[in-house]
C-alpha cells in the first residue's frame, strides 16, 4: 500500500507525484507513456505560476487588440516545456508504464492499485464538450515581426484579418515569444461547442499572416490545441464525501470555464496536496483543499461567464473583452485568478456590467441567470 497512487503523468500528474515524493510519502504513478516529451506551449500569468516554475519567456505588459489596442499592465509567461517536465523529478516515484482501469483502482495486466490516496490526473476528453481550439505555427523573431507590429506579445488579437466574415464564430491571434529565436502565431477559438475546427483555424491564421505580410511556406512546426471547458465535476465531490480517487488537473476539472487556463492552478495546488497527505490527511481532506465551498462557488460563476461567451453575437465578442481589460487590475486578476476568490470574481462580475452597451449588458445577463 503507497501513500498516494498518481494516475496519469502529464504535468498535473507529474507536479503532484513529485511534489508528494518530496515530502517523503510513497508514491506510485500509472502513465502509458511516462517519458514522452511534452510539446504543448504552456502559458500563463506570470504572477499565477509558483516562483520555481521555469520560464523560457516573459512579457512584462502584453497587449490586447479589442476594439482598440490596450496594454495589459501584468506580466505574463510562457513555460520552459522540456525543463519544467525534467524539474518535476520522478527518480523517488515508483512509475508503472501501462495504464489505470477507468475506475482508477486496477493496472491494466488486473494489478490491485492500492494507496491511501489515489490522485486521478489522467487529463478530460474534449468529445462532446464545449471545447478550446488552437492552431498555431512556430517562426522566427524576424518574420513575426510584421505580425506583431512592433509588439512583444498579443495576448489576444480579435481583428478580422483572418478573412472568414464578421458573422463567422470569433477567433483570435495569440501570439507569444518561445524564447530564443521563435515565436509562437496561434489562431485560437476561446470556446465554442463543438470546437472550432483546425483546418478552419489554419485557414484562418494563414489568411491573417499573409495579409499582415507573413507567407507560411508549410515547414513551421505546428501546434494543435484542442481540450475541454466545462468538464463536469463529479456529483459525488460537489456533495463532499470521500471520493474513492481525486480528481486533478484538467480532469478535476482545474480548466477555468472562460479562459482555459489550468496549468498554474495545478502547479499551485501539487505541493499544498502533498503536504495535507504528509500530515495525515484524507482523501476527503485533499478534495475539500481542491474544491473548497469558495471554489466551487467561483467554478459556477465562471460557467456563467462561459455560457455569456457563448451567447454573445461574433462581432460583440471585442467590446467585451474591451471592457474586461479596461477594469481595474484587481478585477481582472480576481477573475482570471482567483480559484477560491468568490467576493472577487462576484465583484469583477458586477463592476464589468456598467462598462459593457446596454445590448451586451442584456445579453451577459440572460446569458449568465437563464441560459
Ligand atoms: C496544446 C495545448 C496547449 C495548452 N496550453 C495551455 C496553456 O498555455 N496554459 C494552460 O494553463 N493550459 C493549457 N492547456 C490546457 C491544459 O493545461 C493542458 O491540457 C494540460 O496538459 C493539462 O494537464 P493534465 O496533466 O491535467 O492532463 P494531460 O496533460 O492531459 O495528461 C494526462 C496524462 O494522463 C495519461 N493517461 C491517460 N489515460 C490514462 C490511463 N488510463 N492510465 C494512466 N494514465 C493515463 C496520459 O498519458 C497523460 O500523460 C493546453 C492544452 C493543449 C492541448
Amino acid at each position: 500500500m503507497a501513500d498516494v497512487a498518481v494516475l496519469g503523468l502529464g504535468p498535473a500528474g507529474r507536479a503532484v507525484a513529485a511534489a508528494c515524493a518530496a515530502s517523503g510519502l510513497t508514491v506510485t504513478a500509472v502513465d502509458p507513456h511516462p517519458e514522452l516529451p511534452w510539446r504543448a506551449t504552456y502559458g500563463g500569468w506570470s504572477d499565477e505560476f509558483p516562483a520555481w516554475a521555469p520560464a523560457a519567456a516573459t512579457v512584462a505588459t502584453p497587449l490586447a487588440w479589442t476594439t482598440h489596442c490596450r496594454h495589459i499592465n501584468r506580466a505574463y509567461s510562457v513555460l520552459d516545456t522540456p525543463a519544467l517536465q525534467r524539474s518535476l523529478d520522478l527518480s523517488d516515484v515508483n512509475v508503472h508504464v501501462g495504464r489505470a482501469s477507468v475506475d482508477g483502482r486496477r493496472l491494466d495486466d488486473g494489478t490491485a492499485l492500492r494507496a491511501k490516496v489515489t490522485i486521478d490526473a489522467r487529463g478530460a476528453p474534449a468529445r462532446g464538450r464545449t471545447q478550446q481550439t488552437a492552431y498555431g505555427v512556430v517562426v522566427s523573431h524576424g518574420r513575426a515581426e510584421t505580425v506583431l507590429g512592433g509588439a512583444q506579445a498579443l495576448f489576444m488579437d480579435w481583428r478580422t484579418d483572418h478573412g472568414a466574415g464578421t458573422g463567422a464564430p470569433p477567433s483570435f491571434l495569440y501570439a507569444v515569444p518561445l524564447g530564443g529565436d521563435r515565436v509562437l502565431l496561434e489562431e485560437t477559438c476561446l470556446a465554442r461547442r463543438p470546437g472550432l475546427g483546425l483546418d478552419d483555424l489554419a485557414r484562418r491564421l494563414i489568411a491573417r499572416l499573409a495579409a499582415r505580410g507573413l507567407q507560411i511556406d508549410g515547414h513551421e512546426p505546428v501546434e494543435r490545441v484542442r481540450f475541454a471547458l466545462d468538464t463536469p465535476l463529479p456529483r459525488r465531490e460537489w456533495a463532499g464525501r470521500t471520493p474513492p480517487v481525486v480528481r486533478f488537473g484538467a480532469a478535476a476539472p482545474l480548466v477555468h470555464p472562460a479562459s482555459g487556463y489550468s496549468l498554474a492552478a495545478a502547479l499551485r495546488l501539487a505541493p499544498q496536496i502533498a503536504d495535507i497527505i504528509a500530515t495525515g490527511g484524507t482523501a476527503a481532506n485533499v478534495q475539500n483543499l481542491i474544491w473548497s465551498r469558495r471554489a466551487r462557488g467561483v467554478h459556477a460563476l465562471r460557467l456563467r461567464g462561459l455560457r455569456s461567451l457563448l451567447a454573445f453575437a461574433p462581432a460583440d465578442v471585442p467590446e467585451f473583452f474591451a471592457a474586461f481589460f479596461a477594469l481595474p487590475l484587481k478585477h481582472q486578476q480576481a477573475y482570471l485568478s482567483g480559484r477560491d476568490d468568490l467576493a472577487g470574481t462576484a465583484a469583477a462580475m458586477t463592476v464589468l456590467l456598467p462598462h459593457l452597451s446596454r445590448q451586451l449588458r442584456t445579453q451577459l445577463i440572460r446569458a449568465a441567470t437563464i441560459g
